[in-house]
């Protein structure tokens, strides 16, 4: 899937919500599709803005686990083994 970041799905929207609305022909009932194809632009990009940095947080983290073996606490910032479940510094609950 190619990565197309939420912003550009709203400017898209808001492009298209907006040239229906003020184009010349707007009257036309073929204009109000374009009007819900921008909304859905809006929507999805709010959508894609909301969730996506958390997801990329998760997949750094899920990836270091996995290359390295070792995680940091995030109370104390102590290495630990990935498939430990507790710190050994001071025994936070890792997983
Ligand atoms: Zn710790």
């Amino acid at each position: 899937m190619v990565k197309i970041p939420g912003f550009v799905y709203l400017l898209i929207g808001v492009v298209v919500a907006g040239y229906s609305q003020f184009a010349p022909n707007s009257d036309m009932p073929f204009f109000n599709i374009f009007f819900y194809i921008g909304i859905v632009f809006i929507f999805w990009g709010v959508v894609k803005m909301i969730f996506s940095p958390s997801k990329r947080r998760e997949k750094t983290l899920e990836h270091q686990e996995k290359t390295s073996g070792i995680i940091f606490c995030p109370r104390c910032n102590a290495k630990n083994f990935s498939y430990s479940r507790f710190c050994h510094m001071c025994k936070y609950k890792l997983r």
